[in-house]
């Protein structure tokens, strides 16, 4: 008998592997004044790998783990995201299993 073994999303995460540009970010917070009078900062708790990380009132954006999917970019009230795909050659790579 077979038994199957669902993945937790953090493993199935795990499994993906990014080419970072660390020189030219592919998302940016447009302005940080904004931030502070978002009363519920969305971007925090909807993207989903936890790229956006609230500090005091300001929020602190990291993308090397980001997946593309353009969540923070709906969510956030304010359209005060500046949101690209990363250059070519960059980015995640989905690994399917
Ligand atoms: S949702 Fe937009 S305005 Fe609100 S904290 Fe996030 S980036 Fe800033
Ligand atoms: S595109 Fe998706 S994964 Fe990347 S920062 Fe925005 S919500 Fe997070």
């Amino acid at each position: 008998m077979s038994t199957v073994k669902f993945l937790t999303i953090e493993e199935r995460l795990n499994v993906n592997a990014w080419d970072t540009d660390i020189y030219r970010p592919h998302i940016k917070i447009k302005d940080q004044e904004i931030c502070r009078k978002c009363e519920k900062k969305p971007c925090t708790y909807m993207c989903p790998a936890k790229c956006y990380v609230q500090q005091g009132e300001i929020v602190v954006l990291s993308t090397e783990a980001c997946l593309e999917c353009g969540t923070c970019r709906v969510v956030c009230p304010y359209d005060n995201i500046d949101w690209n795909y990363p250059r070519s050659g960059f980015g995640v790579w989905y690994r399917f299993s």
